[in-house]
């Protein structure tokens, strides 16, 4: 399995590299404008016809195809949004914004790219990029530069981590949950609404007149918001896959495309809770557990809507309708077993079973390993939900 990851850093520019992110990014507008008088958004299509028009622009020729390339890349995305149905406005490259996969050569530590005719530049890399491409396996596939940005896409191909479990992460507002049936894990964020909480006082508190500085200033406060916030995921979501490698569990996730229409306005919500639910990064945490799983080869199940129903609400001994209490903050009380639970811990457990489900359906050949036996013959019987879990297991198995 071949894993893609970027790693990036700072740079000072030279004048003859600023002069060619701006050739770059009329190139790409070229071509988007010949793609759309022409209908063509194929690759293919779009280089038979505007590489001859592109031949003015005093720039070697292979920044042209990747020109053309990004030109594609971002008809096609616009084709995209058309076809499901997205209002789309007419693309155009605004950002200066350079990518390239040739001609570029790592060097002692340094990169070095082709700037014009028979003139390379030279960019120092930090200690950090030299470290992560100078892994065993890792090939630096292409490389994007922005007027202060130098960012590295590197490859590698990894073996897929054969897994006897699996584990499920659940999202929430205040702590990222970890577990399944054997033991579970809290990961707390709460510092994460602290922070949410800080800038939006902070941004609430402008009263200048003037929106383009409130906006700048709002801005320049998002940024830092997502930066701390992002670091503290990043500290979670690493802990999270490097435990799941050890212990061989797929992490299951819960799709969560669409959260966001749960909390509109008009749906009878308040608005500093709508806030606060909007300002989670639910995304950012799937995007940063996905792609570190990835570069390990640990497997990533995600659960559809429809696979999740009622996962926080379901007794997971004996799946009876767990019930809420105000006096019970977020614990849960089943009437069946009649045990108080952790509401959090309950729709962990119940994701990662209901990933291993799916997960024992696609790869039953691992029933030679130890914890697999349990996983795959449905052995745990004590433990199957009636009326959730077990009619999947009764599917039939795809080899
Ligand atoms: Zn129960």
């Amino acid at each position: 399995m071949s894993a893609v990851k970027s790693v990036w850093q700072y740079y000072a520019p030279s004048r003859e590299i600023l002069l060619l992110l701006e050739v770059f990014r009329r190139m790409v507008n070229d071509s988007i404008r010949i793609g759309l008088v022409n209908d063509a958004s194929s690759l293919r299509k779009l280089s038979l016809l505007s590489y001859n028009q592109l031949a003015h622009y005093d720039s070697p020729s292979r920044y042209k195809l990747c020109a053309i390339s990004r030109a594609a890349g971002i008809l096609a995305a616009r084709n995209k949004s058309a076809r499901r149905g997205f209002p789309t406005r007419t693309p155009y490259a605004v950002r200066q914004q350079l990518v390239s996969c040739y001609g570029f050569k790592v060097r002692n530590g340094w990169l070095e790219i082709p700037v014009a005719r028979g003139k390379r530049f030279s960019i120092p890399l930090t200690k950090h990029v030299l470290e992560v491409i100078s892994q065993p396996g890792v090939k630096v596939r292409s490389f994007t530069l922005t007027r202060n940005r130098l960012s590295l896409c590197i490859a590698r191909e990894v073996a897929t981590v054969e897994c006897t479990s699996t584990v499920g992460v659940d999202r929430n507002l205040r702590n990222l949950t970890v577990g399944n049936d054997h033991q579970t894990r809290h990961y707390d964020l709460s510092k994460c609404v602290k922070i949410a909480n800080a800038t939006v006082r902070i941004v609430a508190s402008f009263t200048r007149d003037d929106t383009r500085i409130r906006t700048g200033l709002a801005s320049m406060y998002g940024q830092r918001r997502t930066a701390r916030t992002g670091h503290l995921l990043h500290n979670a979501t690493k802990t999270i896959v490097a435990i799941a490698v050890q212990r061989r569990t797929a992490i299951v996730l819960e799709n969560i495309e669409g959260i966001r229409s749960l909390y509109q306005k008009g749906n009878g919500q308040g608005r500093k809770y709508r806030g606060r639910m909007n300002g989670w990064s639910f995304g950012e945490a799937q995007r940063q557990i996905e792609y570190k799983a990835r570069w390990v080869g640990l497997p990533v199940i995600r659960l559809s809507r429809r696979e999740t129903r009622g996962s926080s609400v379901t007794c997971p001994r004996c799946g009876e309708r767990l019930q809420s209490d105000k006096k019970l903050k977020r614990k849960l009380w089943c009437s069946g077993c009649r045990i108080v639970m952790d509401r959090d811990q309950v729709a962990a457990v119940n994701l990662a079973r209901r990933g291993r489900v799916r997960f024992a359906r696609s790869r039953p050949l691992i029933e030679a390993q130890g914890g697999a036996v349990e996983a795959v013959k449905g052995n745990p019987t004590p433990t199957v939900i009636p009326g959730v879990d077990a009619p999947k297991l009764t599917q039939p198995t795809k080899s």
